[in-house]
């Protein structure tokens, strides 16, 4: 597998092979789905939206609802603003849901729909709403497209001049539902009231009733997003996927942010509860302090086994800063981080945190690809790979272990149920790395060599 993949590197400029990411509809129907009683809704062709659902069901393990304007011939040389009329009269009377979160695709992008007008004009019924970001997909990723339906509720829904409600508004980044609970559960240990936008909690990890529920408990409110506006600040969990949106808010709304890196590892977790306990002036609680202590104690006990491993980091560029943090706590070096997602902001934070831990000689790269990151493990191996399941082949090619962090897992199970936020993900981010590399020592070592107690 990938025998062919050459070990001699040459500049490429007009092609992506494996890519790092994949497209913005598959994040903007993400983000639309954590808000409750939202239908995303792909103003392209069935192919489109089928392609973006399978992405996230695959991953989540669960059923991602989407409609589409079903674009045919007649669309793609006219436009479609007759299906999305028809499509939005259809969903309204059939589905029902309060709201419609439309996202565009590279088809009605180069079309050039005119969304706007095209929302402006449609007779959409009493206390329902049509909403829409445009996620032309050769450009950026399904980062990107997250961050612009984010941008897309708030531009359609805060309001200026709202009331204070005394609450903070949380951007979480592009986390699996299990992360949300986290933040939820901190927030709601320091007494910060919230409001989360988008939370997908409760629906892409919602429980086994044996009912069918098209739209399940959770999600952010919509009324909620109206009152945006009257947040004490927001707190952009995630600089390159969440600080833009948070900017959308402050310009709209006058709410001010600030803006912080995914809480992965100690110090990222640290600096999101200090700022919390900022707003609440609660002391923080024993049980958040006893489990940074658990955290300590584990890293403490693993690290024989972590200290000086070379790691390959591919995936979301706030998810792999987040896991490269923490293997630096781990004593580990980052040789290798790479996210598909274009933007200099990447590099330039990983190349900060490199030289905050005085490691050198790694390689930091915003807009590469897996063929890429294969070639680079060829010249010089690494102990362990982490990121999604499109590591595997390279894994398998060069017998490294892959920890499977990040989006998108589809050949395994849980994940998207587990954080890897907070100091619980860290323990399990812990926990995950220290097995790989133990289970490693244990399948690779001579035979007289095996221990049972480690
Ligand atoms: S055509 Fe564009 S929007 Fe549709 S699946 Fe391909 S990359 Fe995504």
């Amino acid at each position: 597998m990938l025998d062919y993949t050459p070990k001699e590197i040459t500049e490429r400029k007009a092609i992506v092979i494996n890519p790092a990411k994949t497209c913005q509809p598959v994040g903007a129907m993400y983000a639309a789905l954590g808000v409750h009683n939202c239908l995303p809704h792909s103003h392209g062709s069935q192919g489109c939206c089928a392609f973006h659902r399978m992405f996230l069901t695959r991953h989540f393990k669960d059923p991602a609802m989407a409609s589409s304007s079903s674009f045919t011939e007649g669309a793609s040389v006219f436009g479609g603003g007759s299906n999305l009329k028809t499509a939005v009269k259809n969903i309204f009377d059939l589905y029902h849901p309060e709201m419609i979160a439309v996202h565009t695709t590279c088809l009605s992008e180069t079309i050039g729909d005119d969304l706007n007008a095209l929302i402006i004009d449609m007779d959409i019924p009493d206390g329902k709403y049509v909403v829409h970001c445009n996620t032309p997909s050769y450009k950026g990723s399904h980062v990107t497209g997250f961050t612009n339906m984010v941008s897309g509720f708030i531009k359609y829904l805060a309001k200026k001049g709202t009331e204070p409600n005394g609450k903070v508004c949380i951007m979480p980044g592009f986390v699996n539902p299990g992360d949300m609970r986290e933040y939820k559960k901190l927030a709601n240990a320091l007494k910060v009231p919230i409001t989360m936008l988008p939370d997908t909690s409760g629906v892409m990890d919602s429980p086994m009733t044996g009912k069918y529920e098209m739209y399940p408990k959770g999600g952010t409110l919509i009324d909620d997003i109206k009152e945006l506006g009257g947040c004490i600040k927001t707190v952009a969990l995630g600089v390159q996927t969440s600080e833009p949106s948070a900017e959308v808010l402050r310009k709209q709304c006058g709410v001010e942010y600030v803006s912080m890196p995914l809480p992965m590892g100690v110090e990222a977790t640290d600096n999101f509860i200090m700022e919390l306990q900022k707003i609440s002036k609660e002391e923080v609680p024993y049980e958040i302090e006893e489990e940074r202590g658990q955290l300590i104690d584990i890293m403490i006990d693993i690290h024989p086994y972590t200290y000086g491993k070379k790691v390959a980091i591919f995936g979301d560029p706030d998810t792999v800063l987040g896991i490269a943090s923490f293997a630096l706590e781990l004593g580990m070096i980052p040789k290798y981080m790479v996210t598909g997602t274009p933007g200099a902001a990447f590099e330039t934070a990983g190349k900060a945190l490199l030289e905050k831990f005085g490691v050198e000689d790694c390689t930091v790269k915003a807009e590469g690809d897996l063929f890429l990151l294969h070639q680079w493990i060829k010249n010089e191996k690494v102990d362990l790979i982490i990121g999604g399941t499109h590591g595997k082949t390279i894994a398998r090619a060069e017998d490294i272990p892959l920890v499977r962090m990040g989006f998108p897992i589809i050949d395994r199970y849980i994940h998207s149920y587990m954080p890897l936020t907070g100091y619980r993900g860290a323990m399990r981010m812990a926990e995950l790395i220290a097995s790989a590399l133990m289970d490693y020592q244990d399948s690779h070592c001579e035979e007289k060599d095996v221990e049972v107690v480690m």
